[in-house]
């Protein structure tokens, strides 16, 4: 390390002060700087903005296994990536399709509603055509009982000496 902690830089970050001692040697994982490698401050952890960002690349000593692994990694990961995306996409189509079916079956228990209204209504018509017609044949019949009384009247009134 005493290569590079001749060049300074410090920064004051949480309570230390950062300088090449804190450091450690690290490979980057980035895709644009994959293989090389850096000295990056010992608080630092992947993924957290709460960690010391202080690091310095350490250039001319290239790792040659990682710029050996980089190209794989990075197709790997590519392909991953359109495979991420396609699932994505597949997944968004089958909500589509989703909220599609949800409406439809709104749509189709709304006329299935209005069909079983309308057949109690046309129930309630039949109900009262059948009344209509029960109550005009009991009328003919008491029309017709009236008419029989009338006419044994009439014959006994033609019997009369
Ligand atoms: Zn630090």
């Amino acid at each position: 390390m005493s290569e590079a902690s001749g060049s300074s830089y410090n920064s004051n970050y949480r309570g230390h002060v950062c300088d090449m001692d804190q450091c450690v040697l690290r490979t980057s994982l980035q895709l644009h700087n994959f293989g090389r490698r850096f000295y990056g401050c010992r608080h630092w952890k992947p993924g957290s903005d709460e960690h010391c960002k202080s690091f310095k690349w350490l250039d001319g000593i290239p790792c040659r296994r990682g710029a050996a692994t980089a190209p794989i990694v990075i197709a790997k990961f590519t392909r991953l990536e359109a495979e991420a995306a396609m699932a994505k996409n597949n997944e968004m189509e089958a909500r589509a399709m989703i909220a599609n079916l949800i409406h439809m079956e709104r749509v189709a228990k709304r006329s299935a509603e209005k069909a079983r209204a309308s057949l109690r209504m046309a129930n309630a018509r039949a109900r009262k055509y059948q009344i209509a017609l029960l109550m005009s044949w009991f009328l003919v019949a008491v029309l017709f009982i009236f008419s029989l009384g009338n006419r044994e009247i009439g014959l006994r009134q033609m019997c009369l000496p």
